[in-house]
């Protein structure tokens, strides 16, 4: 099966978050178990100056307003995965963000940047751009890469089946609808049974409305975007595509997030070693200067500081978590107001509260393999990759029970052996309360060690979820379905 991930983050080329994570690893888990897996990923200079051995394989010359467009192919760093990279220097060559400038604004031609990664990629799968690989699968990661299930249903017959994974339906790509001639789309899409949302066009609702199936990083989430709650005023299109939407659970790569073979860890560790992870947390209380207390919780949170992580909830349970004697360390970027709360909170809580307003890959790995807990009070979650590390690194996921993190952390009563804690309400009482628990089993070494034991002993690699995809594509292409 040729399959080919079109997505624009790779971990660690160019990430915003979790989607550039899953791009780095799941491909590569495709490719252990048989598939012939390619990427195609936008021209972003990190991209140019990573891939190995790149030669042309279409000079494609003007389009989507770039004087000058031509498909690479190479390979990347690493993994030696062959990666099509679609160079065109006006619009993909400049600093800042794969989406928004240096200031936060988002890039004023995004709609050609992302339109154009879409094109090469339906022209891939239509077997226009590369008469020597010819994908069987076109699968576009989030709204970046959508746009190319909406030229390829635009274009009939392409052999290709289109998968979209939704890994954020927050973020939609969002466009005015008088930059409709831009996309060289059929006129019957731009109408709210196509690419129209609300008088905008919607890059998101391309995915949505023309991949053979949508999937979703977690299947509650799959369930939820269903709803009016969850989904972000696309929850009618979502109830549409009925069956064709289901979800399918992130995992982790274990190359990068293993405590037994963590370079960023001065001291590794595993299920049957734990002292290296007392001795990681001593040298993470030593670094962030905190107390050298070995009773106290110590909870980090690494994450995007904004609403959506429900951080302004941890910011209102603070006071009573502090109170019950325990430590916090936040590692993350986002929302000024966010950022300055919790700079302030390590200024009046000295030894013991950090704050770390940055982003620091190998920092991530020392909080993570570093403390008791990690919280993840989201009010909403595709997935959530941060409570997976933690599980992995045997620090309790303190979660709200809410798409992929209800999925993976269960808490007495669960469905399996707690591994963490979790809250319902989004609440600070709610939130509080949890903490507490937590500080309070922390007390009781032996219930503490079965939590940790049971999420350090979960399979948590891209092994199960690969097959899941695999099984998917082959429902999509109407191939007989491989036997794990
Ligand atoms: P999202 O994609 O919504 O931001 P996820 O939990 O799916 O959330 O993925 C977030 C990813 O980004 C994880 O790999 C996490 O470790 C990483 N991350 C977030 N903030 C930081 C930071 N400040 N420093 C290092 N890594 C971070």
């Amino acid at each position: 099966m040729k399959v080919l991930h079109v997505a624009a983050e790779i971990y660690p080329l160019v990430k915003t978050g979790g989607l550039a994570d899953v791009v780095a690893a799941l491909p590569v888990a495709q490719q252990r178990q048989g598939l012939d897996v390619r990427l195609l990923l936008p021209g972003l200079p990190q991209v140019l100056e990573a891939v190995q051995g790149a030669r042309t394989v279409a000079d494609i010359g003007a389009c989507f307003g770039a004087m000058r467009v031509r498909l690479l192919l190479g390979r990347l760093p690493g993994s030696l995965l062959p990666v099509y990279v679609v160079e065109a220097p006006y619009l993909y060559r400049r600093g800042g963000g794969p989406y928004h400038d240096d200031r936060g604004d988002e890039w004023p031609d995004n709609l050609q940047r992302f339109a154009l990664l879409g094109w090469v990629a339906a022209h891939l799968a239509g077997g226009d751009a590369d008469a020597q690989w010819v994908p069987e699968v076109m699968h576009a990661h989030d709204w970046h890469a959508a746009m190319g299930c909406a030229y390829m249903a635009d274009h009939a017959p392409t052999g290709a089946a289109s998968i979209f994974t939704v890994h954020n339906l927050a973020f939609q790509g969002l466009f005015p609808l008088h930059d409709w001639p831009l996309l060289g789309l059929g006129s019957r899409l731009m109408s709210p049974a196509g690419l129209e949302y609300h008088g905008q066009l919607s890059f998101m609702k391309a995915g949505l409305k023309f991949a053979d199936r949508v999937v979703t990083v977690s299947p509650r989430y799959a369930r939820e975007i269903a709803t009016p709650e969850f989904g972000c005023g696309l929850d009618g299109v979502i109830r549409g595509r009925g069956e064709h939407v289901t979800g399918i659970l992130n995992g982790i790569d274990d190359d990068v997030w293993d405590p037994a073979r963590d370079s960023a860890l001065v001291h590794r560790y595993d299920a049957a070693r734990l002292q290296g992870k007392q001795a990681c947390r001593r040298a993470l209380q030593a670094e962030l200067g905190l107390q050298p207390d070995d009773a106290a919780l110590l909870v980090t949170v690494i994450s995007r500081l904004t609403q959506q992580k429900g951080l302004d909830l941890m910011l209102a349970a603070l006071p009573a978590l502090l109170q019950s004697g325990a430590q916090l360390a936040v590692q993350g970027t986002g929302e000024p107001a966010l950022e300055a709360a919790f700079t302030e909170a390590q200024r009046a809580h000295p030894g013991r509260v950090h704050c770390f307003i940055g982003y620091d890959e190998a920092r991530a790995h020392r909080l993570i393999a570093g403390a008791d807990a990690i919280a993840v009070p989201s009010r909403f979650e595709p997935c959530g990759l941060t409570q997976l590390y933690g599980l992995r690194y045997g620090t309790l996921p303190i979660v709200r029970r809410v798409g992929g993190l209800a999925d993976t952390v269960i808490d007495d009563a669960g469905p399996g052996p707690a591994n963490g804690f979790v809250f319902d309400a989004a609440t600070p009482a709610a939130l509080t309360q949890c903490l507490l628990r937590a500080a309070a089993l922390r007390q009781f070494p032996e219930a503490w060690r079965a939590r940790m034991a049971a999420g350090m002993g979960q399979q948590l690699s891209w092994v199960g979820p690969a097959r899941q995809y695999a099984q998917l594509y082959a429902q999509a292409t109407g191939a007989p379905v491989a036997r794990a």
